[in-house]
């Protein structure tokens, strides 16, 4: 092959490498993202049962405080009753020390209900800490994982950079520039070409092109997409012995 269209193939092939690494450290913040989307989703989630659980027990204590206030009240009415003169303010008192009773029945009942609530709530609870806690491990072993990737990658573009920067101060400055220019319009400077046909515009290259570019020994441009054109030779083919 001509020695600079080799080189051209080189840097095509270190270009690409580097730009699928670049691309792949890239989208690593929005994986580090959506790890810690599911981790804030999960929280919220453990915060809720919390909420739910506190509310319930917040009603019970307000509903027990409630009862012993009307627990008083029953209190005094009952000395009231010790002190009344008449049959009629007997009644009376009997009828009010009747309605507190009611009201510390019915509190009593709700606060049976919140203890029931709370829990039920309580169960809710524990299933999202321990839900919580699940996702938490997992996530910190995928961001550790992430940070591997980070380095690993990194690492890599690094040593492709060097390499890309090394290839081309091999490459002639002419052919350099037009490798250049292409990569910059067409995302990519080379292209292989393969039955008679660019393997990157998939246009049909003219027989007397093709009889060229198999050959190896210049540097042609698809006609088409201008990119550089190489031919990469199938292997030969061993034939079995009988
Ligand atoms: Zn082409």
């Amino acid at each position: 092959m001509n020695p600079d269209l080799e080189k051209l193939v080189r840097l095509h092939h270190v270009d690409s490498d580097l730009k699928r690494v670049e691309s792949d450290l890239a989208a690593i913040p929005r994986l580090r993202q959506e790890i810690d989307d599911r981790l804030g989703r999960d929280r919220s989630h453990l915060e809720a049962a919390k909420a739910a659980l506190e509310g319930s027990q917040k009603a019970r204590k307000q509903n027990e405080a409630s009862v012993q206030d009307l627990e008083t009240k029953r209190s005094k009415y009952k000395g009231q009753l010790m002190e009344v003169k008449t049959n009629r303010e007997y009644t009376a008192v009997l009828h009010e020390i009747e309605g507190v009773e009611r009201d510390i029945k019915a509190r009593e009942d709700v606060i049976l209900e919140e203890m029931e609530k709370a829990e039920a709530l309580g169960q809710d609870v524990k299933r999202e800490e321990a839900d919580f806690k699940a996702v938490e491990a997992d996530a910190k072993k995928e961001k550790a994982d992430l940070d591997a990737r980070t380095a690993t990658l990194g690492a890599e573009a690094q040593r492709l950079g060097k390499e890309r920067d090394e290839v081309a101060a091999s490459v002639p400055e002419e052919s350099l520039a037009l490798y250049r220019r292409v990569a910059k319009q067409r995302g990519t400077g080379v292209a292989e070409a393969r039955e008679g046909m660019c393997q990157s515009c998939h246009v049909r290259m003219r027989v007397q092109i093709w009889v060229e570019v198999r050959k190896n020994d210049q540097i042609f441009q698809c006609e088409s997409c201008s990119r550089i054109v190489f031919y990469d030779p199938p292997p030969p083919t061993v034939t079995a012995l009988p």
